[in-house]
Formats: structure tokens, C-alpha cells, sequence
């Protein structure tokens, strides 16, 4: 095992208030099941799950109630026992709709429903360890929500050599990969154990800020119990967004990723460590996944802390839990302030995907009035991916679409880094998510039409 430094400077990225402070030290507390959950079947990339069962039915915890609906799609697992309210169409954290499970919980019936374990799963065919995953319903933790056994079953011509396993937690006020670090870095590297082997890979980079010494100091400590792979501990400088896919890869390996290219592009996996977990989870314990942990926090809630709650807890709840607001929320959002997503109120729930929940007061929020540009250029020097935001913004709002494409609209990880610095308050994020999705949809119709989709 072996402690090492970033290759090398991240490009653009910027230095906000962290806050980190408010729940860095907090252990991860257990939530019990509220009354109801509120299930959605959107909470990975792809087509959303299918539900599977019905108003009445009754369901144990760990009990499939959704399949995947294709092959980048997720299953997904009552996070406790008790009966189906209701099966309806709700908004997701983002703000589209998809199917939505409503769950009245029994705390009576502690019945629950777990996969067969596998102690020796060394001896297990790759395919089934890849089922495994799938069954146990695991996306990517850190927010993509990618499913997991798509992202470990590369294609035979882009062999694997690295896996990164990405601990930074970048995002100012999120703590949970932290605690999980903390407290749970046997079962990281169980499930890291696994990944290699799955991959067949002999390097692994932990890759952690420097701002989290406890968590560099328990994975260092849990690494020296990993045998067979060369592996470290990289610990990156406290930048945002160090967490980001590309960045890691480059910080750790010094390989960039082409424009428009993958990970697996240049030999590399990124996992996120709760996802890590929850692999060893599903392959040791048999355990789908179906709690996780959300890091609760803010100057004005009563006790923030790090929340194991099922998925589908509402934020009301979670919040509840947590002693409440001391004062009144001026903004609500789900993930972390620079990449999340503001929400319109408190009904919404935790996904898989769901990192943290950050409640901010009147003087913490800033109001946009967006300017016309003044062509500082800030936004440039900022950019971790070597855009130009400004101009990309421009011919977004402007219509030409074919434009943005060309200025490389696509290779935006959207940071938001750009918008922070930005001193026209300018909607640059804004303008990327709306045009983003439009030109991907543009691309796919424009190959299904070649015959190439
Ligand atoms: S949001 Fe996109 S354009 Fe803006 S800084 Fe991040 S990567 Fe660059
Ligand atoms: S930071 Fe804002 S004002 Fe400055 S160039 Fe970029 S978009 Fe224009």
C-alpha cells in the first residue's frame, strides 16, 4: 500500500466555503422507517424500473417491487416491509416524472427478503457476480446513477488496467463518503476486492481529499488487508470539482480522457466508495440495496448529521429526524450545492443517488439577476474542462444548437463552475442542461436514421 499526491494540477476549479465542518465528525446515525415512503423507479440512468406490484400488496423489506425496464436500468427493492398504497407518477429530485411506489410501513413486520450470500464468491463465474449486482438493484452512489454491472462489464476491446475508486467528495457540506470511509473501510476494500477481481485489474487509487485526514488515515489502515493489487491512497488537493470522473483519472493516472470518450477509454473504471459498498454488501451479505446515506445539513437545521435512511424517506422526514429547522429554509436542495438540484418543497424523497440534503437560510442564498456578459473571461479560466462557457451560453440561447455542439457543449460535467465565478450571474449551467439533452436526443435519431443506433 502506498500514500500518494495528485499527478497534477487540476485545470480551471475553484474554492468554495466548504462547511464540511457542520457533519464531518457526526458518526452515521440509523434512521427507523417513517410512516411512508415514497419510492421512485427513476433513481438510476436509463429507462426507469417497472413496477411489479400493486395497490395492496404487501411487501417485505429487501423484496424486488420493480424490475429493470432494459439494459442501462436498475431494479428496485422495498426499503421496509409493509403495504403498497399506491402506485402513481410523481416528480424525481430533477424534476421529470416517472412511476412512483407509495409504501405504508408495518414497524411490526421485521420480516426481510435477502439475496443467497456468497462467501466464496472468488469461485463464482464473472456473469454471476455481474447478476448479482444487477439483481441487488446498485447505481453509481456519487450521483450519476449509472448501473452498476453496465459500468463493470467493459467491452473486450477496452481493457480495464486501473480502478479508481473515487472518495474526493468534493461538494461543499457533504460528509456521507466520508463517514462511509470512516466507518466502513473493511467493506470498501471487500468490495474493492471484488471490483478487481471482476476487472481483472492490478492497480487501484483510493482517491481522497486532504481534507478529510481521518478518512486518508481508516482507508490506508483497511488497504494493507488488500492482497494480489498494487494499490494507494492518493490524497488530492481540496479543489472543486476534484470528485469529477476525469479529473480523478487524470489526477491519479495522468491519462486524459479524449473529448467525448469514456473512462474505459484510457483503461480506467471510477466507482464511487458507497457504491463499492454496496457491492460487497450485495455479494457477501445478500443484501440489495436498499438504505443509504445522506449526509442532512445546513446552519439552521437543529442537529445536521449523517442519516442511514431507507430510499424513498421524504426530505420531511429526514429532516424531522434531525431535530428540524431553526429557521426558516430559504432554498432546499438535494445533492450538494454546486451540482444539486433546488426543490420546490419538502415532499420530495431520497433516491439511490441522493448524497445529501442541504438546507440554506436567506443570507446564504444568492439571487440570480443575470447580466448580459461582460467578457471577463472568468468563466474560461475556471472551467476544469477547457470550455468556453460564455460562448457556449450564447449560441445555446440563441437557438444554434449545431454551434454548441461544435464548441463542445457535450464535454460540459457541469460543474458549475463557471456560474459560480461568473460576475454577471449569467445562466451558463442552466443553458448546458437544457441544450444537453436535446442535442443527445438529436445525435441518437440522427444515427438511428444512418442505421448506426
Ligand atoms: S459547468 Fe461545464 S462549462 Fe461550466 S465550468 Fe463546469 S464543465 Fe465548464
Ligand atoms: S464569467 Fe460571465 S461575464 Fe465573464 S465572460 Fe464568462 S459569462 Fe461573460
Amino acid at each position: 500500500m502506498k500514500v500518494t499526491r495528485a499527478l497534477r494540477k487540476l485545470r480551471g476549479s475553484i474554492h468554495p466555503q466548504y462547511f464540511k465542518g457542520l457533519t464531518a465528525d457526526a458518526p452515521i446515525t440509523t434512521m427507523p422507517a417513517p410512516a411512508k415512503l415514497f419510492v421512485s423507479m427513476a433513481q438510476h440512468l436509463g429507462a426507469p424500473a417497472k413496477p411489479i406490484v400493486a395497490k395492496g400488496d404487501i411487501v417485505v423489506q429487501g423484496q424486488c417491487i420493480a424490475e429493470a425496464a432494459g439494459f442501462i436500468s436498475a431494479p428496485v427493492h422495498a426499503p421496509a416491509s409493509g403495504k403498497v398504497l399506491e402506485v402513481d407518477t410523481a416528480p424525481t429530485p430533477a424534476g421529470t416524472m416517472a412511476p412512483r411506489i407509495i409504501i405504508e410501513t408495518d414497524p411490526q413486520n421485521t420480516e426481510t427478503q435477502t439475496l443467497p450470500p456468497m462467501p466464496e464468491w472468488q469461485k463464482q463465474p464473472r456473469e454471476t457476480l455481474l447478476a448479482r449486482i444487477a439483481e441487488a438493484g446498485i447505481a453509481g452512489m456519487g450521483g450519476a446513477g449509472f448501473p452498476t454491472r453496465v459500468k463493470l462489464s467493459p467491452p473486450a476491446d477496452k481493457p480495464i488496467d486501473t480502478l479508481i475508486i473515487n472518495g474526493a467528495e468534493c461538494e461543499p457540506y457533504l460528509t456521507a463518503d466520508h463517514r462511509l470511509m470512516v466507518e466502513h473501510s473493511a467493506g470498501i476494500v471487500n468490495g474493492i476486492r471484488i471490483i478487481c477481481h471482476l476487472l481483472e485489474v492490478k492497480h487501484v487509487h483510493v482517491a481522497i481529499e486532504e481534507n478529510k485526514p481521518s478518512a486518508i488515515e481508516a482507508m490506508q489502515q483497511a488497504l494493507e488487508q488488500l492482497d494480489g493489487v498494487e494499490a494507494s491512497v492518493c490524497i488530492l488537493p481540496t479543489e472543486y470539482p476534484q470528485g469529477a470522473e476525469k479529473q480523478q483519472i487524470s489526477m491519479t493516472t495522468g491519462r486524459e480522457v479524449p473529448s467525448g470518450g469514456l473512462p474505459m477509454d484510457v483503461g480506467c473504471v471510477v466507482e464511487n466508495v458507497g457504491t463499492v459498498l454496496a457491492v460487497a454488501n450485495a455479494i457477501l451479505e445478500g443484501l440489495p440495496l436498499t438504505h443509504r446515506v445522506t449526509t442532512v445539513t445546513g446552519h439552521i437545521v437543529q442537529t445536521p448529521q449523517n442519516v442511514l435512511a431507507p430510499i424513498g424517506t421524504t426530505y420531511a422526514d429526514l429532516v424531522a429526524f434531525c431535530g428540524g429547522l431553526t429557521n426558516p429554509a430559504a432554498k432546499v436542495i438535494s445533492g450538494g450545492p454546486m451540482m444539486g438540484m433546488a426543490q420546490p418543497s419538502l415532499e420530495g424523497s431520497t433516491t439511490k443517488t441522493s448524497s445529501g440534503l442541504v438546507f440554506l437560510e436567506e443570507r446564504r442564498v444568492h439571487v440570480y439577476r443575470s447580466l448580459p456578459c461582460i467578457g471577463c473571461g472568468r468563466c474560461i479560466e475556471a472551467c476544469p474542462m477547457d470550455l468556453i462557457p460564455a460562448a457556449i451560453s450564447y449560441t445555446v440561447e440563441g437557438g444554434d444548437y449545431d454551434k454548441a455542439e461544435a464548441l463542445n457543449i457535450l464535454d460540459c460535467i457541469e460543474c458549475g463552475c463557471c456560474a459560480f465565478v461568473c460576475p454577471a450571474s449569467r445562466p451558463l449551467v442552466q443553458h448546458f442542461k437544457l441544450a444537453k439533452p436535446k442535442i443527445i436526443v438529436k445525435r441518437r435519431q440522427a444515427a438511428a436514421a444512418k442505421g448506426t443506433a
